[in-house]
């Protein structure tokens, strides 16, 4: 497998992001330019053991905007209310620039 982990992707086509930060090996977001909220990369679970070439992507990385989300603060960042991915049920907060799992 050619992907890395570590780095999820920043070149997906609309989702070129700036200031890509990590919360967690999981959780990462970064800043499109034209969205005053962040973008969230989470590393799926649901999509682990799925082949290649039913995904849209190489790896497990899934991109979700917040859109809906009320942005307290940029930096640290601090988002209301908590992020839930239905995907796979990954759910917690951010605050203060950390991830608190719920
Ligand atoms: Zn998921």
């Amino acid at each position: 497998m050619s992907y890395d982990r570590g780095t999820p992707p920043t070149d997906w086509p609309g989702l070129e992001m700036a200031d890509l930060t990590r919360l967690n090996d999981d959780i990462y977001f970064g800043w499109l330019a034209n969205e005053p909220n962040p973008t969230f990369w989470h590393w799926c679970r649901a999509l682990e053991g799925v082949p290649a070439d039913q995904k849209v992507h190489d790896g497990c990385w899934v991109a979700a905007r917040t859109s809906s989300h009320q942005l307290i603060a940029r930096e640290p960042l601090h988002l209301e209310p908590s992020l839930l991915w239905k995907c796979c049920g990954l759910h917690g907060w951010v605050r203060n620039g950390r991830w608190a799992s719920a």
